[in-house]
C-alpha cells in the first residue's frame, strides 16, 4: 500500500511572525496550545487551529518548540470527562502529540484567585453587588459609554473581606461578582468593568466541591498561557476585541511571560455546522445517533465514516491561515479524501443492489475457476487475491437496461460485457417477478475470453460481479451532505434544512469474500461504487456494516445542476 501523502506547509502570516521572533532572538523556542472547552466533541474547524498550533511546534521541532493541550475547563456546569477523553483522542487520531503537556485551567485555580487578590490590592477589582440585568443596564452600548456601579468605590479591605466570604461559600449563585476596575466609558465593551469571577454553587469535573467561585474565560485564559510558557497565543478572530483585556492582564499581574494573542479566521465549510453547541443540540433532539454519528461534522464522526487525518491536514494546509474570513467548498475537503483514499484504499468489489447473474453453459459438476483480481494502480500488491467464479454471480442492478440507448456498454439482452478480471458474458434471458421486477439473468460465458477480447468483437464495458456462493451479506450505509443548503446556520432554523437522504441504509449488499475479515475502520474501495470504510460500532463478526466514506466522482453537484 501507498503512504498517504502529506502536502506541503505553505507560510502564514502567524507562522511569519514565529520565524521572524526566533530570527530575532525574542524567543529560542516557540510554544503553543490549543484551548478546548470540554463542552462537546471536537469538530473539523478545531483541526484548523490544532493544524496550526501544533504544526508550528513540529516545524520547529529542532529547537525544542512544543505544543500544548489545556483543557480550558473554567465552566463547572458544561465540562464532562466524556469530552476530555474523546478531545485527545482526536488531537492523537489527526497526528499530533502533546508529549508532557496535558494541561488544565483548574489547575491554576489557585493561581488565579492570588491574582484576583493581588488586583483588589491595587485597587484595580472590586466585588459588586448588582444583579445580571442591572450590571447590563449599566455596561452602555456601542454608542453610549457605561455608568458606574454604585459598589466600583468600595475600599480595598471591604473587597478582600467581601472576595474572601465568595469564596467560602456565603454567597448564593449571582449574588456577587468580583470586576476589574478599568473604564466604564471605554471604546471597547471589554474593558468596561469586565467580570473576573462569578459564584456558581456547582460540583467540578476535577476540582470537585473545591470551589463555589469560578474565574471567567478572560481573567482565566492569558493567564494561564502565562503560566505555561506560552510564547504564542493563536485564537480565532472572535478574541480580537479580547486581546486589549488579555494584555491589561498581562500587564498588571505578576506573571511569569508576556505571551502574544494572534487571532486568525475561522475555518467554515459549506453545507456544514460547525458549532459545539449546535452539534450538541443534533444529538440531544437524537436528529443524529450521537457525537460520532458519520453524519456529523466531529472529528469522530469523520473517522467513523472513513475520513483520513492525512485528508483533514492537507485540507487544512490547503486553506492556510488568514485574518480574513471565508466559506471553504466542501468539495475541497472530499477533494483531499479521495487524492488520500486514492492512493491508500485498495480496490474490493461489492454489489449494492444486486441481481443474480446465472451462466447457463457453465461446466456443471461444481466446477469452479480462481481468477486473479489485482487492481490496485497504487500498489499492485495490495490489490491482489484470488476469487472463485462458479456460474452464479451477483451484479449491479445498475448494470443491466432492458432497453438500452446508443453507447451503453454494460449488460443488455442480446450484449455482452466482461466480468471485470474474468470471462466475457452475453445476456440470453431476462427473468422477472410478477411485478415485472428482473431477477434473474441468464447468460452465456465465452470460455475463450479471459484476459482478451473475444475473437472480432471488442466488448467495451467490464462490470464488477461478486460470486454467488462465497458472497458475504453486509449492510451499507450511504451518506449524502448532511444539510441541503450551503450555510445551514443562516437559516432561522437549521432542523428545517437537513437533508433527509443523507442516510441511506442499504441491507443485503453481496461483499466478495476477501471482505470476510475486514477489520473495524478499515478502509476500502470498492470498485466503480467510491470509498467505504468499517463501521467501528454496529459491525459485528460475519455481519459488516460500511459506511460509504465519499462517492467516486461528485455525483452532489451533478444533481443540483441537472
Ligand atoms: P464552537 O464555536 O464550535 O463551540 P469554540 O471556539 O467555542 O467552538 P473551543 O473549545 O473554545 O470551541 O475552541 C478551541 C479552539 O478552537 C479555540 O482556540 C477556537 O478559536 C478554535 N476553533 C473553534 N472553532 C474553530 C473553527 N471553525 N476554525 C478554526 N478554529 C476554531
Ligand atoms: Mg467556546
Amino acid at each position: 500500500m501507498n503512504d498517504s501523502e502529506e502536502q506541503p506547509q505553505r507560510s502564514d502570516f502567524i507562522r511569519d511572525i514565529v520565524t521572524e521572533d526566533l530570527a530575532s532572538g525574542k524567543h529560542e523556542t516557540p510554544v503553543t496550545r490549543f484551548p478546548p472547552e470540554p463542552n462537546g466533541y471536537l469538530h473539523i474547524g478545531h483541526a484548523k487551529a490544532i493544524c496550526l498550533s501544533f504544526g508550528i511546534a513540529e516545524e520547529h521541532a529542532a529547537t525544542g518548540a512544543r505544543c500544548h493541550l489545556r483543557f480550558d475547563d473554567t465552566n463547572p456546569s458544561k465540562e464532562e470527562s466524556e469530552y476530555v477523553e474523546s478531545i485527545q483522542e482526536d488531537v492523537r487520531w489527526l497526528g499530533f502529540d502533546w508529549g508532557d503537556h496535558l494541561h488544565f485551567s483548574s489547575d491554576y485555580f489557585e493561581s488565579l484567585y492570588n491574582w484576583a487578590i493581588h488586583l483588589i490590592g491595587e485597587g484595580l477589582a472590586y466585588v459588586d453587588d448588582l444583579d445580571a440585568e442591572t450590571m447590563r443596564e449599566l455596561r452602555g452600548n456601542l454608542t453610549e459609554p457605561g455608568k458606574d456601579s454604585p459598589h466600583r468605590g468600595r475600599g480595598i479591605e471591604e473587597n478582600l473581606d467581601l472576595f474572601a466570604r465568595m469564596r467560602a461559600g456565603e454567597f448564593a449563585d449571582g449574588e456577587r461578582v468580583l470586576r476589574a476596575k478599568i473604564d466604564m466609558a471605554h471604546a471597547n465593551m471589554n474593558l468596561r468593568d469586565p467580570v473576573l469571577y462569578r459564584i456558581q454553587h456547582r460540583a467540578h469535573h476535577r476540582t470537585g466541591d473545591a470551589w463555589c467561585i469560578y474565574p471567567s474565560y478572560d481573567f482565566t485564559h492569558g493567564q494561564s498561557d502565562a503560566i505555561e510558557g506560552v510564547t504564542h497565543s493563536l485564537c480565532t478572530l472572535e478574541f480580537e476585541h479580547h486581546r486589549p483585556l488579555y494584555e491589561w492582564f498581562l500587564s498588571h499581574l505578576p506573571v511569569p511571560c508576556k505571551p502574544r494573542q494572534i487571532e486568525f479566521a475561522k475555518l467554515q465549510l459549506s453545507y456544514t455546522l460547525l458549532s459545539k453547541r449546535r452539534l450538541g443540540q443534533m444529538v440531544d433532539e437524537g436528529l443524529v445517533d450521537g457525537w460520532d454519528d458519520p453524519r456529523m461534522a466531529t472529528l469522530s464522526g469523520l473517522r467513523r465514516r472513513g475520513y483520513t487525518p492525512t485528508a483533514i491536514r492537507n485540507l487544512c494546509a490547503t486553506v492556510g491561515v488568514t485574518k480574513f474570513n471565508s466559506v471553504t467548498d466542501i468539495a475541497l475537503l472530499e477533494h483531499a479524501l479521495r487524492e488520500d483514499l486514492n492512493k491508500t484504499s485498495p480496490r474490493r468489489m461489492a454489489v449494492l443492489d444486486p441481481i443474480k447473474l446465472t451462466i447457463t453453459n457453465w461446466p456443471g459438476g461444481g466446477h469452479r475457476e480462481t481468477m486473479n483480481a489485482v487492481n490496485n494502480p497504487g500498489d499492485p500488491e495490495a490489490g491482489k487475491r484470488d476469487i472463485d467464479l462458479d456460474g452464479c454471480v451477483y451484479i449491479e442492478r445498475d448494470d443491466f437496461m432492458e432497453d438500452p440507448p446508443k453507447k451503453y456498454y454494460r449488460l443488455s439482452p442480446g450484449g455482452e460485457v466482461r466480468l471485470r478480471y474474468s470471462y466475457c458474458v452475453t445476456c440470453e434471458e431476462v427473468i422477472k417477478d410478477s411485478a415485472g421486477v428482473v431477477v434473474e439473468l441468464k447468460c452465456r460465458y465465452d470460455p475463450d475470453t479471459l484476459g482478451k477480447n473475444p475473437e472480432g468483437r471488442k466488448v467495451r464495458g467490464a462490470i464488477h460481479w461478486v460470486p454467488a456462493a462465497d458472497a458475504i451479506d453486509a449492510e451499507v450505509r450511504l451518506y449524502e451532505r448532511t444539510f441541503t443548503v450551503e450555510n445551514p446556520a443562516a437559516e432561522d432554523d437549521w432542523r428545517t434544512v437537513i437533508n433527509p437522504g443523507a442516510l441511506q441504509v442499504l441491507s443485503g449488499v453481496k461483499l466478495e469474500p476477501a471482505l470476510a475479515d475486514a477489520a473495524s475502520g478499515e478502509r476500502f474501495q470498492f470498485e466503480r461504487n467510491g470509498y467505504f470504510c468499517v463501521d467501528s460500532k454496529d459491525s459485528a463478526p460475519g455481519k459488516p456494516v460500511f459506511n460509504r466514506t465519499v462517492a467516486l466522482r461528485d455525483s452532489w453537484a451533478k444533481k443540483t445542476k441537472g
